[in-house]
């Protein structure tokens, strides 16, 4: 059984799912022919389906305790605010919510509704946003809905560049599938680890960086990202954590005759 919970040196991770769904190939790769995908049976059903996992991690680092995304939220119905209880990771414990890109199925529990109120889901918690996706989603009805308040609510923090959230643990610019991309890297006890965010949201994207996929906002650039990313952490052996992957999401690229690939925890 592979589990919830890793260490980076001093740093703990704690892998939260808040639910899982299907993809067709055809919506998310569309570029790329059957007989290519074919050879991905592990991940691609016959049909071309894929799965994909809602995943956000729970970093504990220097006493303070960071969320990573808030998934896809509570109309889908996610399940996050359970997985959080089951796992020992209070909603009040939360002093930052660190989120990598603006997109709906990482941002869906940031703000609760209630009797006609906005509230932060995670009270105590800083939310730290890529300055340069605040600025470029604007209009979209989940922005509005899950973003844009929390400014009026004073919890909005603005990441610009490489920023330190912890002594351990970094916000860092991996642009491409949004403009303001951002993943987590941490560093402790000189162990390494890493959050992709959506760098890659299928582990066949290890070897196959150059697919373009849908939702990159621009795809040229996420594939060079991808490919200048995952090749350094196959060199480091970082330990990874790739919330679309299969849960608990945890594992390392490695290289084996020639090829780069997932290889979970
Ligand atoms: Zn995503």
């Amino acid at each position: 059984m592979s589990d919830v919970k890793v260490s980076v040196g001093n740093v703990e991770i704690i892998s939260l799912s808040d639910g899982t769904g299907e993809n067709l190939m055809k919506n998310v790769f569309p570029d790329v022919p059957p007989a290519e995908w074919k050879r991905y049976p592990d991940f691609i059903s016959p049909e071309g389906k894929l799965k994909s996992n809602y995943g956000c991690f729970a970093i504990r680092s220097g006493g303070k305790t960071i969320l990573v995304d808030t998934g896809i939220g509570p109309g889908y119905p996610g399940r996050l605010l359970d997985e959080m209880r089951e796992k020992g990771v209070d909603v009040n414990e939360i002093a930052i919510v660190a989120i990598t890109h603006i997109h709906p199925d990482h941002v869906g529990w940031n703000i609760t509704r209630e009797n006609g109120q906005e509230r932060l889901t995670f009270p105590k918690a800083k939310y730290w946003i890529p300055k340069t996706d605040w600025d470029f989603y604007r209009e979209p009805p989940f922005v509005k809905e899950m973003v844009l308040p929390l400014e009026k609510l004073g919890a909005l923090e603005l990441v610009d560049g490489k920023t330190p959230i912890s002594s351990e643990v970094t916000m860092v610019p991996t642009p491409g599938h949004t403009p303001g991309h951002m993943s987590i890297a941490i560093s402790s006890q000189g162990q390494q680890g890493f959050i992709l965010g959506d760098i890659a949201g299928q582990p066949f994207q290890a070897e196959e960086t150059a697919w373009e996929m849908s939702f990159d906002n621009d795809k040229a650039l996420a594939s060079r990202t991808r490919e200048a990313i995952l090749g350094g952490l196959e060199r480091d052996g970082s330990l990874v954590g790739g919330g679309h992957f299969a849960p608990p999401s945890f594992g390392r690229f490695v290289r084996s005759e020639g090829r780069r690939y997932w290889h979970g925890l």
